[in-house]
């Protein structure tokens, strides 16, 4: 039975990558052909709000080595909801998602699909090696993904990106989530099934530059834990308890002194330590509580996460991208 696999690409501002991404394609989709009879491939990239020529160079290729279907979303939403547009609109018995600054190694693409139809449904790409990344951005992932995992139950695999094939089943799975505020690698590891992991030296950007600066990067982190976490929240009873506590003690000292020894007016340094102690402790508290309001104040409205713009489909041959949805 002929089996179609949608490879899912998120693309912003990318005129520089396409044309390399495809020649670096060509060899390992051929190669996956020639190895698995009945395999056929389909790109479907996510053009996240591109201002520049991506989308021209991408319908102007050409011969992709795979036919090309195009959703233009109406504006950048940010990867996460780029890709879950990818997942919405993927055709495939599996999908396969990779960025197309050839970050994500194409080559990984022949071995994730053997490993597909020998019965996993999900293949992982893990970067044994990111020295490309820079250190920086090597230490605080590192550091995410500690705190991540210590704190949620839903444990995301260390140094994995976006990239990985996942089969028709999973794919279900994560369209019928319903939150639209989607951190994509903690919902991959939340719908669960058994994962194969390949591992992989990460290279570094082919064309182009990354689109994640280190403030975008802290408000990811800070979206995958409050989406998987509820201990920031909880934490604030424990460290009320403790500091009540230790207050309940103190009180008592200072009670039991004044009544043996008489009153004692000095006090100033204690006084203002406590006041000040507390009241940064209070406003972190409250800080954090405004993590989570924020993000039910945006659950509740129920937007969607993205805004289709465009389509374009080689299937519909009426030449005509508008009138082309479903
Ligand atoms: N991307 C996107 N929307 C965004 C940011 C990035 O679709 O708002 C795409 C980008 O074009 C690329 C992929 O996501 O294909 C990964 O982005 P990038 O290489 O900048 O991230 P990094 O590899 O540095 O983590
Ligand atoms: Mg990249």
């Amino acid at each position: 039975m002929p089996k179609l696999i949608t490879i899912v690409v998120p693309v912003l501002d990318e005129e520089d990558s396409v044309g390399p991404f495809f020649e670096g394609m060509a060899g390992p989709l051929a190669d996956a052909r020639a190895r698995h009879e009945g395999i056929a491939f389909e790109f479907l990239f996510i053009d996240d709000g591109s201002t520049d020529a991506t989308v021209k160079r991408l319908l102007g290729h050409e011969n992709p080595p795979a036919p090309v279907r195009i959703v233009s979303l109406s504006r950048n939403f940010g990867k996460e909801a780029a890709l879950t547009a990818g997942l919405e609109e993927a055709r495939g018995d599996a999908v396969i998602v990779i960025d197309v600054d050839l970050q994500d190694p194409p080559d990984l693409i022949p071995q994730m699909v053997a490993r597909w139809l020998a019965g996993a449904p999900i293949v992982l790409a893990q970067r044994a090696d990111r020295s490309e990344d820079g250190l920086r951005k090597r230490l605080t992932a590192n550091w995410f993904y500690a705190v991540h995992n210590r704190l949620s139950r839903v444990k995301i695999p260390m140094n994995v990106g976006d990239f990985r094939l996942i089969d028709r089943r999973v794919v279900d799975e994560l369209n019928r989530l319903p939150e639209s505020r989607r951190f994509m690698k903690g919902l991959f590891a939340w719908v669960g099934f058994p994962a194969d992991v390949i591992e992989y030296k990460r290279p570094a950007r082919a064309a182009g530059a990354s689109k994640f600066n280190g403030r975008r990067l802290w408000g990811l982190a800070i979206e995958g834990i409050t989406s998987f976490s509820e201990a920031p929240l909880v934490i604030w009873s424990y460290f009320g308890a403790l500091i009540s506590a230790g207050a309940i003690s103190y009180a008592t000292y200072i009670i039991l002194r004044t009544m043996i020894y008489g009153t004692d007016v000095p006090g100033y340094a204690s006084l203002l330590v406590g006041i000040l102690f507390l009241g940064g402790v209070q406003l972190i508290g409250i800080g954090i509580l405004g993590e989570y309001v924020g993000r039910i104040y945006s659950e509740v409205k129920r937007r969607p996460s993205y805004v289709v713009a465009a389509r374009h489909d080689p299937a519909d041959d009426d030449g005509d991208d508008r009138g082309d949805d479903r």
